[in-house]
């Protein structure tokens, strides 16, 4: 529908690496990342050839990112606009509300609200901070709408791989079943009207790494819109939400990156106002021993990290409802995961399954005009829709 804009520029800085300071013209995302209207940063972005961007009449207004760095990651706010300096009062407004959830939800820091449940919940009902309520109130209902495939109490077990905080290992089988005996939403007791909490053991605890950066993202565009800013995109680590459009398309280019990391992106979707996108891969944060690796995603029902998938990414309405489903879609593998989204009206899921040599790249039909695959990824990848 749009045409790629000639000055249409590719960047993408990777985890862990540093950035500069102060609002910048390129993107960093782990999971997905946004392909247009943006410019370079960091000496990694390629440039299309084609027509200087002076031809374009939008030009006046552009994508600015005001990046920070915030729940142990990076993240952008990027803003559509012709004054750089006017807008950046919201961009930070819109910081400091990540600042605020990582203080509530972090689960690696010993003073956020989330590690004081910890500490208490098992001791006696507690009553809860209404952002952490809401987001816990989410997640028990995630867990029964996911069959059990998201649960926040997989803390213990997450903790034991060394996802949270480390060191990454394989754990011994009796640790294993250690860790496992205390995993299972039913052991939480939530009164949402009341919020107040209760866990019925020592030992559970939950970990709401799954689904806050989704909640964050969806706050961060409020914040956004009630500072009167129109166009913008919200990324925290390839979680995203669109506030309107770049100024150049009516939609969003968004990048899935390859899960085998052997080049940037493997496909790019459209994302339009109002929606959000989040990508779940097994290449964040994994162990590997044996020949075999081990992701970060565990699947509650066994105790086992998740096996099936290597990569999911969601599109829904908010922010809150691509997390919160990117997590269960990866640990129910891909056929249960495919039946789950097509099920559900609100989320439309991109999924790859691993394959020897070629991987199959699940897509979900109402995504099919919006999605297309690289040309360099076509031998690598076979897309189905379903
Ligand atoms: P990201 O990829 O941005 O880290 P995800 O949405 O993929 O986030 O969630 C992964 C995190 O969710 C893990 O690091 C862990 O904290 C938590 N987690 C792992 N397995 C589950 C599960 N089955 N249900 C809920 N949360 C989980
Ligand atoms: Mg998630």
């Amino acid at each position: 529908m749009v045409q790629r804009a000639a000055w249409w520029k590719r960047a993408v800085v990777r985890r862990g690496a540093r950035r500069p300071a102060g609002p910048a013209l390129a993107v960093l995302l782990a999971g997905a990342l946004v392909v247009a209207g943006l410019g370079a940063r960091d000496g990694v972005a390629e440039q299309n050839p084609g027509p200087d961007r002076a031809d374009t009449p939008a030009a006046a207004r552009r994508s600015v990112v005001y990046p920070t760095r915030t729940m142990g990651t990076y993240a952008d706010v990027i803003i559509v606009t012709d004054d750089s300096a006017a807008t950046a009062p919201a961009a930070r407004r819109a910081h400091a509300v990540f600042s605020r959830l990582d203080s509530l939800m972090s689960n690696w820091t010993s003073t956020s609200e989330v590690a004081r449940l910890n500490r208490v919940a098992a001791q006696g009902p507690t009553t809860v901070q209404p952002e952490v309520a809401k987001v816990i109130e989410v997640s028990m209902r995630l867990w029964r709408e996911s069959e059990g495939a998201f649960d926040i109490t997989v803390e213990p077990l997450v903790r034991l791989w060394g996802f949270l905080g480390g060191p990454k290992r394989v754990p011994a089988e009796a640790e294993m079943k250690a860790a496992f005996q205390l995993v299972g939403a039913q052991r939480v007791h939530f009164d949402a009207d009341t919020r107040t909490l209760r866990f019925d053991q020592e030992g559970v605890k939950i970990d709401l790494g799954g689904i806050a950066k989704g909640y964050a993202v969806d706050e961060a565009a409020r914040s956004l819109k009630a500072d009167g800013v129109t166009d913008a995109l919200v990324d925290l680590t390839g979680n995203m939400f669109a506030l309107g459009h770049p100024a150049d398309s009516d939609h969003w280019r968004i990048g899935i990156r390859d899960p085998r990391d052997r080049m940037r992106y493997f496909a790019r979707v459209h994302l339009d106002p109002g929606q959000g996108i989040s990508t779940s891969g097994k290449y964040e944060q994994f162990v590997a021993q044996g020949g075999r690796t081990y992701g970060h995603i565990i699947d509650p029902r066994t105790g086992w990290p998740a096996e099936g998938l290597i990569s999911v990414t969601v599109i829904a309405p908010t922010a809150l409802d691509c997390d919160a489903w990117d997590t269960p879609l990866f640990v129910l593998g891909p056929v249960d995961a495919r039946r789950k989204a097509k099920e559900r009206e609100d989320v439309a899921a991109v999924l790859v399954q691993p394959g020897a040599g070629v991987d199959t790249v699940w897509v979900e039909a109402p995504l099919k005009d919006r999605f297309t695959l690289e040309p360099a990824a076509r031998q690598l990848f076979c897309v189905k829709f379903f």
